[in-house]
C-alpha cells in the first residue's frame, strides 16, 4: 500500500499531502560540522517519506510503519524537551522546535515510513525530522528557507530528543541536489552544488553498512566536542575553523594536551581534505579523491579515534582489493564506510570486502551504491 493509502487507513482520510526526505553520506569532512568548518555530503536515494494533515486541535498524532506501538498521541502545548517519547520524540521535537520560533503549528496527523536504514550513520533521524518540517513548513504556509528548515530540524535533535549533532545531516537532507554533492561551509550555512555525475565517469561510490549500530547520543561525541572547544580555547581562537592548515605545526607545538592536539589535528586537516577535494572536483579529476578520502579513515581512526575495527576492516581490504579510496563515514564507532571505485572493480572490491569480513567473523556487510540523489522535496 502506499503511504498515502496507510494514512487513510489509520487515520480515516486521505492526507492533505505526502513529503520526502533523504538520507545521506558524506564523502568527506567529518567531525567538522561543530567546529563551523566544511562538509560534502551527498543524499541517498534513500528517503523517509511522510504523509501529513493539519489539525488545528492541539492534537498531534504520530506513526511510524517501521516501528512497533501504533500511533503515538501528544499534546503540542505540552511538548516537553528530553520527556523520552521514543522515536516520536524526531517528529515532535520539530513541531516544538516550530512552535519555539512562533509559527503557528496547531496539531497534525503524521504518518511516516523509510526506507534510510537506521543507526547506519546514513541520518535516518536527520530525514525524519526534515521531512516532517517541509511538510509542516508547507501546510502552515510557513515560508521557510530549506537552511532554516534544516537549522529547525537540527534543533528538535540537539534541544527535545536530546543528541548534540551539527547541521550538517539536515542539511544535506533539505538542500541536497540530484547528481550532485553538497559542499557546506557550516559557519554561515553557504553551500555550493558540486557536480558529482560518478556514472558519467565509470566511477562507483559504494556504502559499506558494517550492521553495528552506532550510538550517537553516548559520550564519545560529546568528548571529542569538547576536547575541540578545549583545543579553540587554548588557541585563542573561537573555533578551530580559523586555523590555517598551513599553520597547523605551529598550532600543535602550542597545545600541551595530546588528546586535545590529536582532536585538533584531525578537524584541520580533515578541513583542508574538504578544499582539497573541491579542488580536484572542480578540476575533473575525481579519481585522485579516492587517496583523500583514505587519507581522512587514518586521521579518523588514528587521531579522533572514531573508528571501529569493522570499519577499519572495511577499508583496508576495499583498497587491498583496488578501490580508489575508502574512508568511515558519519559519527564513526560503527556505521558505514564509503569506497570509491571503478564501476569495473566494484564487484570485485564488494566481495572482497564480505569475504574479509566472514573471515574476520563479523556480520555480512550490507554494499550499496550511493547514487547522488534530491533533496527534500513534495510527491
Ligand atoms: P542515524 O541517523 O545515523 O540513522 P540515529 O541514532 O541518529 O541514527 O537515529 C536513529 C533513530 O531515528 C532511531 O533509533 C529511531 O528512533 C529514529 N528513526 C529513524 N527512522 C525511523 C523510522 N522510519 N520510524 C521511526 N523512527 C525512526
Ligand atoms: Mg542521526
Amino acid at each position: 500500500m502506499s503511504v498515502a493509502g496507510e494514512f487513510a487507513a489509520l487515520y480515516g482520510a486521505r492526507p492533505e499531502g505526502v513529503w520526502a526526505a533523504p538520507g545521506r553520506v558524506n564523502l568527506i569532512g567529518e567531525y567538522t560540522d561543530f567546529n563551523d568548518g566544511f562538509v560534502m555530503p551527498l543524499a541517498l536515494p534513500h528517503t523517509a517519506v511522510a504523509a501529513v494533515s493539519r489539525r488545528t486541535d492541539g492534537v498531534l498524532r504520530v506513526h511510524s510503519a517501521d516501528v512497533d506501538g501504533g500511533v503515538v498521541q501528544l499534546d503540542v502545548d505540552s511538548l516537553e524537551p528530553r520527556s523520552g517519547t521514543g522515536w516520536a520524540a524526531y517528529p515532535a521535537g520539530v513541531v516544538w522546535a516550530l512552535r519555539e520560533a512562533g509559527h503557528p503549528v496547531t496539531g497534525a496527523d503524521v504518518h511516516l515510513a523509510s526506507t534510510v536504514p537506521t543507526g547506519a550513520g546514513l541520518s535516518s533521524s536527520a530525514a525524519l525530522e526534515v521531512v516532517t518540517a517541509l511538510a509542516l513548513d508547507d501546510l502552515f504556509g510557513l515560508g521557510l528557507s530549506r537552511p532554516e528548515i534544516a537549522v529547525l530540524a537540527q534543533r528538535a535533535e540537539n534541544a527535545f530528543v536530546g543528541v548534540p549533532c551539527g547541521v550538517m545531516d539536515q542539511m544535506a537532507s533539505a538542500c541536497a541536489a540530484e547528481g550532485h554533492a553538497l559542499f557546506l561551509d557550516t559557519r554561515d550555512l553557504s553551500y555550493r552544488q558540486v557536480p558529482f555525475d560518478l556514472a558519467a565517469r565509470g566511477l562507483r561510490l559504494l556504502v559499506v553498512d558494517t550492521r553495528v549500530k552506532h550510538a550517537l547520543g553516548d559520550g564519545a561525541y560529546a568528548e571529542r566536542r569538547a576536547g575541540c572547544e578545549a583545543g579553540a580555547r587554548a588557541l585563542g581562537v573561537r573555533t578551530l575553523r580559523e586555523v590555517d592548515a598551513a599553520r597547523l605545526s605551529d598550532a600543535l607545538a602550542r597545545l600541551s594536551d595530546e588528546t586535545v592536539r590529536r582532536y585538533v589535528r584531525h578537524v584541520v586537516s580533515d578541513n583542508h581534505r574538504v578544499e582539497r577535494t573541491i579542488a580536484l572536483l572542480d578540476a575533473g579529476e575525481v579519481r585522485a579523491v579516492g587517496p583523500v578520502l583514505t587519507e581522512g579513515h587514518v586521521s579518523l581512526r588514528d587521531d579522533l579515534r572514531v573508528s571501529s575495527p569493522e570499519l577499519d576492516l572495511a577499508v583496508e581490504a576495499a583498497n587491498a582489493a583496488g578501490a580508489l579510496g575508502a574512508r568511515m563515514t558519519g559519527g564513526g564507532f560503527g556505521g558505514s564506510a564509503i569506497v570509491l571505485v571503478e564501476e569495473a572493480a566494484a564487484e570485485a572490491v564488494s566481495a572482497a570486502v564480505g569475504k574479509a569480513f566472514a573471515e574476520a567473523g563479523f556480520t555480512v556487510p550490507g554494499v550499496f551504491a550511493a547514487i547522488p540523489a534530491a533533496g527534500a522535496r513534495r510527491l
